[in-house]
């Protein structure tokens, strides 16, 4: 097959021209980002193998080796990992499969208005493209593990990529890259320099399980001599969550999650947790700092990485959270699993469960925590993931109480920030006997609803409740310590109740005068209506409807008529 020039999808290019333009502080992390692919292509090779002994592929020796030719200026990272066919070089580099790329370019744009782009790109990488950071060209070699050819890709990255068929390349990928004239000011960034080499693998990736080797520069004049220096690993390949927990700093903690997060920031929280007695294992949780955008799709993938004695077993273990913390990464390390354990064993195993409820609460716990620790932190977490973890209140009856001490809502109380519902509790009137709150589309559609006209008339705070989820629980949920949840748009509000303005007799001296009327309105609305009677609950509008207190609300009725019941 000939060479082959395709034009690189446009959210490529557009990622593409960042990472060649910018002045950016940190081109270190491009190292960090292909040894981190490479790492991910060994675990996959190991684990393919595993399942089809009959895949022709070595795997005795797995590992990555950097090279460097300092007269070619060129810095190549090997492994020998599962490497890629033709047809996947094409989609997973030429394009950016991630559908989320295009809101990550509008977050980069954001931030870098809000940070300037020297302090705001110096914290990503973007995998494989970082590359383009250092080098003015770049080409890859690879070969899928069981196929006999093998593809080369190469590109200036200004646009275009050529492909070619190769008949004798090895096993798994090698990316080469020709780094950018040498720069005599700044000493720094001089790639060809195995101090260097050593320093960023040892800052970035000293974690990853498979060695990474360098070949030390041969001496000039040793050439004849025949003998190859021997290879040096350059990183310790220790696991952070076996280390004693003030061994590891912050910086080894957050570039682990990075790795395994296939994020460029920091994350909010790291959470450690480690289980002795007859079934022992080790955790190293992270809650990101950011929802990811497809955290509502169908096919997000959720789920730690499960390790059994340090040997990586799979990624995406959703047995080990529920669904409604799917956010979480990390590591979860157990002792006593088999090596060839499946998903299907893990749902139904008994140390899987209680490890999962273990991991929960913990997770929750750190949320608590945070809350009274760090508000700020907090108020992050809860704007990103607030939402998925109303779901818990709904599917995780054994942690309701613990997710509605950490939950924080929208209040007419106070228009900049939400109220938890203690402090609502604490703010109730004397009287006041329920909690009320009312769903809808945004804050402002339920505040111009009729139905808080006699609350704002009374002073009597309702939570102002925006998502989906939150119409779902609040009736499955029922109440929180005592208090009722009350939907301020359905059943009778009986308000005066609470303020005790109207007596019994007055009322009802009313619902008299105003028989004539309330008859002729149900039959003129017969059919549509159940019921027509006198409220205290508007104060402006001359009337409303509401539902039955046991009735759908119109946004739920939407909701299960989408889902087509
Ligand atoms: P990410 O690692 O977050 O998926 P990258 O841009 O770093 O994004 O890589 C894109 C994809 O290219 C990877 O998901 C992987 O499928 C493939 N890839 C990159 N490097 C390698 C490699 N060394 N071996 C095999 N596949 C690779
Ligand atoms: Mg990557």
């Amino acid at each position: 097959m000939p060479t082959e020039t395709f034009e690189f999808q446009v959210e490529a290019r557009q990622l593409l021209q960042l990472m060649i333009h910018s002045v950016y502080s940190n081109k270190d992390v491009f190292l960090r980002e292909l040894v981190s692919n490479a790492s991910d292509a060994l675990d996959k090779l190991r684990l393919e193998k595993l399942w089809d002994d009959s895949l022709d592929a070595e795997v005795s020796d797995l590992h990555i080796e950097i090279d460097i030719d300092k007269e070619a200026r060129t810095l190549t990272v090997r492994d020998n990992g599962i490497g890629m066919s033709y047809d996947e070089v094409g989609r997973l580099i030429g394009t950016i499969a991630n559908s989320g790329t295009a809101k990550f370019l509008e977050e980069l744009r954001e931030a870098r208005d809000a940070a300037g782009e020297e302090g705001l790109i110096g914290q990503f990488g973007v995998g494989f493209y970082s590359g383009f950071m250092v080098a003015d060209e770049v080409t890859l070699l690879t070969r899928r593990a069981g196929e006999s050819q093998g593809t080369r890709w190469t590109s200036r990255g200004e646009g275009t990529y050529t492909l070619e068929t190769v008949d004798d390349a090895p096993q798994g990928t090698s990316v080469v890259l020709h780094l950018k004239p040498a720069d005599p000011e700044n000493q720094l960034h001089d790639y060809t320099s195995p101090w260097k080499i050593r320093e960023i693998i040892k800052r970035y990736s000293d974690f990853i399980t498979w060695p990474v080797r360098m070949v030390p520069e041969r001496p000039a004049t040793a050439d004849e001599s025949g003998e190859a220096p021997e290879p040096e690993t350059l990183n310790s390949m220790k696991a952070l969550w076996a280390r004693p927990r003030d061994e590891v700093s912050d910086d080894e903690y957050h570039e682990l999650y990075k790795h395994i997060g296939h994020d460029w920031r920091d994350p909010l929280e790291t959470i450690r947790l480690q289980a002795e007695g007859t079934f022992e294992y080790q955790a190293l949780l992270f809650l990101p700092a950011h929802a990811p955008h497809d955290l509502f799709t169908r096919d997000f993938k959720r789920g730690v990485q499960l390790y059994v004695k340090r040997v990586f077993i799979m990624d995406e273990c959703e047995a080990l959270l529920p669904p409604y913390l799917r956010f979480v990464k990390g590591v979860v390390d157990a002792a006593d699993l088999s090596l060839n354990v499946s998903r299907e064993i893990l749902q139904q195993d008994r140390h899987i469960e209680m490890m999962r409820r273990r991991l929960t609460k913990k997770v929750l716990s750190t949320v608590k925590d945070m809350m009274t620790k760090d508000q700020d932190r907090y108020a992050t977490f809860w704007r990103e993931f607030g939402t998925v973890l109303k779901e818990g209140l709904i599917t995780d009856s054994e942690n309701r109480d613990a997710i509605l001490a950490v939950a924080s809502f929208a209040s007419t109380h106070d228009e900049s920030g939400p109220t938890t519902l203690k402090q609502y509790v604490e703010r109730m009137k004397d009287g006041q006997e329920h909690i009320y709150y009312l769903t809808g589309e945004s804050r402002q559609s339920i505040e111009n609803s009729p139905h808080m006209e006699a609350f704002r008339e009374r002073g009597i705070e309702v939570l102002l409740l925006t998502d989906a989820v939150d119409e779902v629980w609040a009736d499955a949920v029922g109440e929180y310590e005592g208090k009722q949840l009350r939907s301020v748009a359905k059943g009778q509000i009986d308000l005066d109740a609470e303020d005790k303005e109207t007596s019994d007799g007055e009322r009802e001296k009313q619902n008299e005068e105003y028989a004539g009327l309330l008859g002729w309105m149900k039959e003129q609305l017969d059919g549509d209506i159940k019921e027509v009677r006198l409220s205290s609950r508007l104060t402006v509008s001359p009337a409303c409807v509401v539902s039955d207190a046991n009735d759908l609300t119109p946004a739920l009725e939407n909701m299960y008529r989408a889902m087509g019941q």
